[in-house]
This record gives C-alpha cells, sequence and structure tokens, in this order.
C-alpha cells in the first residue's frame, strides 16, 4: 500500500501519527496503522504511519495519535447556539407551547451581548466534542451586528461553516396560527434582504463562516420572501435553510392556507436543489421525498430534538434512497447536547426501532451522514481524510474504559462515541482542541459571560416560573 499524496510533498506543517484512521474514503475507509500529514490548512498525504514518516522525516509538529482513533471532524448541520441560555427550561412543553411560552420569549429578550456570550459556549461545546463545524441558525436577534458577532464567536473557538440568519418579514396567516410574537416579524422582507446583505458583504460565500439566509419556516413566512433568499443563495453562491414540516400542525396550517404541502410548494416553484436545506423534513407525503431526491435537496435530520419534542420521525431511509442528501443536526442545548455523538446514536436507536430492524441504519451510515453528507450541505470539501481535503480532524481516545477492548472501532464510534473522549481538534490545520482544552479561547471567562447573560435573558423573559425544581404530573 502507498500513501495518496500530492506531488513532490516533502515538508509537513503537521502530521498525527500512529492512529487508527477512519478516513471515510470509500476506496479506503480504514488504516490501522496509519497517519495523516497536513500542510497549510490541506490534507496533503494520507497513509500507513511507516510510509508518511518515511516521506515526511521533517514536520514542524507532530501529534502522537497512538491508542487513538483519527477521523474527519463531525458536522453539526443544523443548531441554535444561542439556546444554551435557556437549557432545560422548556422541558415538558409539546412543541407549540415550547414555542410559544419558552423559545420564542427568550429569542426576543436577548441582546447582541447575551446572544455572543451564549453562541461562543455553545460553540467551545461543540467542539470540545469533535464538531468541527457548524450551521448555526441565528433569530436572537437578527440585526447586522449581532449576525456578525455570531459569526465571529463561532470563529474565535475554530470552528468553520455558517450562521443561517433567521428571517421572519412581515406576518402571515402561518405566523398568526403558529402564535409567532410580533417582536420576530420585526423587518420588512426589503430590510430582511437587504441586512442579510449586508452581512454577506463581510462574510462572503468562502469565509471561515458564512452567512446563509434562512426563510426561518416555510409555514410563516411570506412565500415571495422565501423565493428571495433562495435567489440569493444562488447568486451569491451559498446554501440556504428553512425549517421545513417539523410537526403535522405546520404542514396542516400551509395546507390550509395555500392548498398544497410545504415541499410540493418548493417543488413547484423551482426552489428545490442542492443549496436548499430544510432542517427536520419530518412529515412528507410521497411525492415530496421523490421531488426532494431528484432535485438532490438536503434533509436535516436532528434526532435528539424529534424524539424530544414528539414531533416525528424522519423518513431518512426512504429520502436516502430517493437520492436526497441527509446530514445530522443537534438543533441546539435547549432540547438536546451539542455533541454530534449524540445524534448519530439517537438516529441509530430512533430508526431501527421504528422500522423494527435491527440491520439498519448500519454505524457506517451514520458516519457518512454525519461527515460526508454535512459535507454535502456546507459545500466544503471536508469530511473525508483525503489528498486535498481541509485539515478537519478529530483524535478520540481510545484508551479508556468506555473504548475497551477495541473489537469494531467504527460500530463503537456511534454506539458508545462520546464528545468526552475527543482529546485533539484540528479545524483548517490548526490545533484548535489540545487534551480536551480549547487553545484559543479561555474556558472559565466563556463560562462566566454566559451565566451572567443567562439571568439577565431569564429575568427580562420572565421565565423564571419554568425553573421548577421538581414538576409533578
Ligand atoms: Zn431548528
Amino acid at each position: 500500500m502507498t500513501p495518496t499524496t500530492s506531488r513532490n510533498a516533502a515538508h509537513a506543517d503537521l502530521i498525527i501519527e500512529n492512529a487508527y484512521v477512519v478516513t471515510l474514503d470509500s476506496g479506503r475507509p480504514v488504516i490501522v496503522d496509519g497517519s495523516v500529514a497536513v500542510v497549510g490548512e490541506t490534507i496533503t498525504a494520507v497513509g500507513p504511519a511507516r510510509e508518511i514518516s518515511a516521506q515526511f522525516p521533517q514536520a514542524a509538529a507532530r501529534i502522537d495519535a497512538s491508542g487513538c482513533l483519527v477521523m474527519p471532524g463531525l458536522i453539526d448541520a443544523h443548531t441554535h447556539l444561542f439556546q444554551v441560555l435557556g437549557r432545560g427550561l422548556g422541558d415538558g412543553l409539546e412543541l407549540m407551547a415550547w414555542l410559544r411560552q419558552f423559545m420564542l420569549p427568550l429569542a426576543t429578550h436577548m441582546t447582541t451581548t447575551d446572544a455572543e456570550a451564549a453562541v461562543r459556549l455553545s460553540a467551545l461545546l461543540a467542539v470540545q466534542a469533535g464538531t468541527t463545524a457548524v450551521v448555526d441558525n441565528h433569530y436572537a436577534p437578527t440585526d447586522t451586528d449581532t449576525i456578525l458577532a455570531v459569526a465571529q464567536a463561532i470563529e474565535d473557538v475554530g470552528l468553520r461553516g455558517a450562521v443561517a440568519r433567521g428571517t421572519f418579514g412581515p406576518r402571515t396567516v402561518g405566523s398568526d396560527r403558529m402564535g409567532v410574537p410580533d417582536e420576530l416579524h420585526c423587518y420588512p422582507s426589503t430590510t430582511e434582504l437587504e441586512i442579510t446583505a449586508e452581512c454577506l458583504g463581510e462574510r462572503p460565500s468562502g469565509s471561515r463562516v458564512e452567512i446563509w439566509p434562512m426563510p426561518e419556516n416555510i409555514s410563516y413566512v411570506d412565500l415571495d420572501l422565501i423565493a428571495q433568499c433562495a435567489v440569493l443563495a444562488d447568486e451569491q453562491d451559498l446554501r440556504w435553510q428553512a425549517h421545513c414540516s417539523e410537526a403535522l400542525a405546520e404542514v396542516v396550517i400551509f395546507e390550509e392556507v395555500y392548498g398544497e404541502r410545504p415541499v410540493a410548494w418548493l417543488d413547484r416553484a423551482g426552489l428545490l436543489g442542492p443549496r436548499t436545506t430544510l432542517a427536520h423534513a419530518i412529515w412528507l407525503d410521497d411525492a415530496e421525498i421523490e421531488a426532494m431526491g431528484a432535485a438532490r435537496a438536503c434533509g436535516l435530520h436532528q434526532p435528539v430534538c424529534n424524539q424530544v419534542v414528539s414531533s416525528g420521525v424522519m423518513p431518512m431511509r426512504e429520502l436516502l434512497d430517493a437520492g436526497a442528501t441527509v446530514a445530522l443536526g443537534t438543533d441546539g442545548l435547549a432540547v438536546s447536547g451539542q455533541s454530534m455523538f449524540e445524534a448519530m446514536k439517537s438516529a441509530y436507536a430512533m430508526h431501527r426501532l421504528s422500522r423494527m430492524d435491527a440491520t439498519w441504519p448500519p454505524a457506517e451510515t451514520l458516519l457518512e451522514l454525519v461527515c460526508g453528507h454535512g459535507a454535502r450541505v456546507l459545500g466544503r470539501h471536508v469530511g473525508v481524510i483525503e489528498t486535498g481535503a481541509l485539515a478537519d480532524l478529530v483524535v478520540i481516545d481510545m484508551s479508556t474504559p468506555r473504548f475497551q477492548p477495541a473489537h469494531r472501532p467504527v460500530a463503537m464510534l456511534a454506539l458508545i462515541g462520546h464528545g468526552a473522549d475527543v482529546r485533539d481538534v484540528v479545524i483548517g490545520g490548526e490545533l484548535v482542541v489540545r487534551d480536551g482544552r480549547s487553545t484559543l479561547v479561555d474556558h472559565d471567562e466563556v463560562m462566566a459571560k454566559a451565566g451572567e447573560a443567562a439571568e439577565r435573558v431569564a429575568d427580562a423573559a420572565g421565565l423564571h416560573p419554568l425553573r421548577t425544581a421538581w414538576t409533578q404530573r
């Protein structure tokens, strides 16, 4: 076996060596004793450890990963980092009550400073748990300064990804029916598009953290505004995101108002394509699944959130069979952790139970969804360890009791993988987590600032009644 390498590479900036390398490269998915060489922000060679060390006798830095597994960084394709400030408060509420009594008041009482403090804490949690890219739907608040501050907070901990700017536009019948507060419908459509364009001016396509348009929900955002967001994404070489068909009630509302189903409308309006990334996509009929597959559109699966708020089971296998992309997300700390290992385990168990089939999905499929499909959502060359890919890499300690005996490391990642086992994280060739701690931000300071913001927002939003020590039912 020879290492795959770019021509004439003799110098490496970083070598991660002597690891069990899970490349997710279909030609050679696993290298039992392997090394990865990095130049700049890119992987320049991957192969057996002996061959890589012979090829690169000198390297500016080396990480000894003996006893460790190295895999591509995990991609969280849909989350809400600001929601960390309301952790636990919405427990026990069904989805609509959860939105009206908890999440929307929380979102509408945040300042730029609160949002920045919250996002920095969540982003820190994410990267410590092996996530190297996030798509963060931010809707609290959505002015230019806040969106850019949130993007910077994500970048401060070293992550890449996008801030999907929450866009509400004018009130609609759907927003009345879903009880969306006026405070979120604070800009007319033209202003929404202007703010997004202004943010894009600062962080255009290709930025470490991009800005994406995000009409917040297909069921309550003005249809013309949704279409304009999709056109903007197309013009600017970006993806766009929207919540779609998460709760059955959303589909019922859309059908009553417009006479057709949400994804059927997207298809008819010519808005389904690889740039279309739909969070949840649970309540789809067969024609909608077919349409998403034919368009190579992306469904974003948040299994922990879907179970916690009992919204339903995504038709994941049907979407994959139809040809759609299906990436996984956490959907924010108000309902789940910020760990993609939790999302993988949750999807693993959820779909086996719902299908009464212990053979599907296999662990390998879940890794492909989190990495390869996540990369398609991002539109970046990540999610695989191969020459030319961006060096977004995670080193997982397999010497802990959790991983021993390590009969099948790949299956174990999906079954018992845990963010606490993540030792080192490299993003774009930079070591951003070493021995479980960020090399870029001070943990205590990040936690203290987020704690102050949480108190202030809970006061302002009147969330103290939700702070019960024990709920007797
Ligand atoms: Zn969401």
